[in-house]
């Protein structure tokens, strides 16, 4: 018993869209297969956990969201250890371990993470692991499964140490420190009888989470040796190696259908971070045209009856459904057609091990079938290893299941990596691809994440046009591959084009021309206020805007901000305007080709543009992208940042843009200032940390 308590630590999980609850929860439930007890909070739960005495070991999962914020649970926390009159030996007495987690293409990796380490390293805390800084970009299995191993040595021999510093050496004995230390539990797992054939492999060094499997029987699996690897066909050293898979997860939650009549509860219930909105669409224009490779749409909404309010610069969330007929396929998958309208229950299962389990946050107490899996599960998320291990449950077919125990082993990972992360393979195609696996409803609940409303930066002035909002989206696709035979559209980009199908206007339309066919069309939206990507206060300072493709929408809204200013404030200074924006055709994606009338009356000052696929007939070849006409600029760029005071803007898609753009404005100030390129970055740090060089960036 006292050595159950002495093998205590506390975990805690900082979390926006449930990734870093769900890895806390995997740590949770190895600590006691590892012989420890994690004592595991939200991080938000400031009463039930005490950093200022606390004793044992800690652990923190943290992501990152925003532009680099920790997560919105973990706010408070932050402030309290932000708190400039701490002394720096406020938290000597804590020990910890911290896992990241982030998406290495947005600029400030893994944020979240580092402000709560470099402000636990400042106040005094040691740390007794590494710190891990995992990855999604590349997959954040890569970090995270190495560091969850690594813990387990780490935190033995930091209680070790803990004892001996507590003078208890005396009952150290009872922890040796090296592995395996604690109690080699294997975990039970039903294997039914045609997973018999694999042989159980007991290897005792290996950590307790896995089950080693071997196929003693190669022909269980359908590939050959001549066959080409695929999402359901492995070939060796795969399909003949003895795998580690990851302990089957508990099921914690149990559904009950009832027959019963009502009304399901309204789409703000589904939202905790404030009020929501369900406003008219009013307007949809098509931007680009029909042989552009993208297509984007500009739609408008009315909010004049509403209490939603924005400044230019500032994103808002959309909630938005599930394809109709994914949900309905996946209904009949599931053999669970007639039950569509059933109202569902969704309790925590009787007996169930998971400390502080409950009933997933985002699944309404009393909804219908259909319900939950249109507005509540993210049911095109690319399934996690512990959701194919738990389909290797509901799987009879022996080679599908020896299959899917592969793409979720240790040995499978590149597998994994290859035919299902990198092909954004979703549940739907898995169980198209496995068709013996008929998975249970309360598993999808278990393992299916919320489904997210979609952010959007508004792309109007609420000054310029009162009660209205604009905001442009391209409507993404994916198109058919082998893991996935059907192309599909995004969720909500793909949802919101098919509603405004009938009321959208070819892209000749004028956007001042006021009026548009009305519609009965409504979205639910809330607001994500930005506090920094605005217009500069005082509106004689410069301003940079770089914004290609559908990143100038925010740049519209400030234009928009700035001509209405000009307009009333005859007397005000207004500093120059640049903006830089780049597509691939002049003649089919140029989104806003009313930038011109800015131009024209003097709100905008000079107008950069670029086409990337446009052929030139000109000696020397014109500049293809945004960076590239910036450089052209370097003496004008350079004068705004650094002699005016100026602002630098960058907006629109994150991968290569923002860190070309970027590459080009640290070249700028290195050969204008005559300083090497880590003078030169530090120099742009300098801009970022003083909020004259921002970015809203996004995939
Ligand atoms: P989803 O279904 O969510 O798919 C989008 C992404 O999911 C893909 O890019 C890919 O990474 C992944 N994915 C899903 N399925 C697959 C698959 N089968 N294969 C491969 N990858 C897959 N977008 C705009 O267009 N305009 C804006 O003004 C805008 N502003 C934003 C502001 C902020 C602050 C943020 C964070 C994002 C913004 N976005 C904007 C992006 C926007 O929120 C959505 O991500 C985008 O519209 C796609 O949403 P979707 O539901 O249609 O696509």
């Amino acid at each position: 018993m006292c050595c159950d308590l002495k093998r205590r630590f506390l975990l805690l999980y900082a979390t926006q869209n449930g990734q870093a609850k769900a890895i806390a929860e995997e740590i949770w439930q190895q600590a006691g297969c590892q012989g420890f007890e994690a004592d595991m909070h939200c991080i938000s739960e400031m009463d039930k956990y005490n950093l200022e005495t606390e004793k044992d070991p800690v652990v923190i999962v943290i992501s990152t969201t925003g532009t680099g914020d920790p997560p919105d649970t973990a706010r408070k926390f932050v402030k309290k250890i932000q708190d400039t009159t701490l002394p720096p030996d406020h938290f000597a007495h804590l020990q910890y371990g911290l896992l990241g987690l982030g998406d290495s293409e947005y600029t400030f990796f893994c944020n979240g993470g580092k402000t709560v380490d470099r402000r636990l390293q400042e106040l005094g805390a040691q740390h007794f692991y590494d710190t891990g800084l995992a990855d999604d970009c590349v997959g954040l299995e890569l970090v995270v499964d190495p560091w969850i191993d690594g813990l387990w040595l780490a935190l033995r021999e930091a209680l070790l140490l803990q004892k001996e510093k507590e003078g208890m050496s005396s009952s150290v004995s009872a922890v040796p420190s090296s592995l395996p230390a604690a109690p080699h539990v294997v975990h039970e797992v039903n294997l039914s009888s045609e997973v018999q054939n694999l042989k159980l492999e007991d290897e005792g060094a290996g950590s307790s989470d896995v089950l080693l499997q071997k196929s003693v029987d190669i022909n269980l699996v359908p590939s050959t040796r001549d066959t080409e690897p695929s999402l359901v066909y492995s070939v060796p050293p795969v399909s003949q190696s003895a795998l580690n898979i990851p302990a089957l997860p508990s099921e914690n939650i149990e559904v009950q259908f009832q027959d019963t009549h009502g009304e399901n509860p309204h789409l703000s219930s589904l939202i905790s971070e404030g009020a929501t909105f369900e406003v008219p669409i009013t307007r949809a224009v098509q931007l680009t045209r029909e042989d552009a490779i993208k297509t984007a749409l500009l739609l408008e909404l009315d909010i004049a009856d509403t209490a939603f309010n924005y400044q230019p610069g500032d994103a808002f969330c959309v909630i938005c459904p599930n394809n109709a007929s994914e949900v309905e396929e996946l209904l009949q998958i599931l053999g669970l057609s007639e039950k569509g309208e059933y109202f569902v229950c969704v309790k925590v299962k009787q007996g169930t091990k998971k400390k502080g389990a409950a009933r997933p946050q985002h699944i309404p107490e009393r909804s219908t079938l259909r319900f939950i899996l249109t507005w509540c599960l993210e049911i095109r998320a690319i399934p996690k290893k512990a959701f194919l291990r738990a389909l290797v449950e509901c799987t009879s077919d022996v080679g599908e299941k020896r299959r899917l125990q592969e793409l979720c082993s240790r040995q499978g990972a590149s597998d994994y990596t290859r035919f299902i992360r990198d092909c954004g393979v979703c549940l739907l195609d898995l169980l198209h691809a496995f068709p013996s696996c008929k998975p249970s409803l309360n598993l999808l609940i278990e393992h299916l994440p919320k489904l997210q409303p979609r952010y959007y930066s508004v792309s109007s002035s609420n000054l310029y046009q009162p009660g209205k909002l604009w905001f442009v989206f391209n409507i993404v696709e994916f198109p058919a591959c082998p893991a996935r035979p059907v192309s599909r559209r995004g969720v909500c980009t793909g949802w919101l084009a098919k509603l405004v199908a009938p009321l959208l206007h070819p892209h000749r339309v004028m956007l001042d021309a006021k009026g548009g066919r009305l519609s009965n069309q409504k979205i639910s939206i809330f607001a994500r206020p930005n506090n920094t990507f605005h217009l500069p206060a005082d509106t004689s300072v410069p301003i940079i805007m770089v914004g290609p493709g559908t990143g100038i929408s925010p740049f519209i809204g400030f234009l928009q901000h700035r001509q209405k200013l000009k307009e009333e404030h005859t007397d005000w200074e207004f500093g120059d305007t640049w903006v830089f924006f780049g597509c691939r055709h002049q003649d089919r994606d140029y989104l806003f080709k009313q930038l011109r009338s800015f131009l024209e009356n003097g709100t905008l000052t000079h107008l950069k543009v670029c086409f990337s696929r446009d052929s030139s007939t000109a000696e020397e070849a014109p500049p293809k992208y945004v960076q590239d006409v910036i450089r052209l600029y370097a003496k004008d760029v350079a004068r705004v940042l650094l002699k005016e005071r100026g602002y630098f803007y960058v907006c629109g898609d994150k991968k290569g843009m923002a860190d070309g753009v970027s590459d080009a404005v640290v070249d700028i100030l290195g050969m204008e200032m005559e300083v090497d390129r880590l003078e030169a970055m530090k120099i742009l740090a300098t801009l970022r940390e003083a909020k004259r060089y921002l970015q809203d960036v996004w995939s």
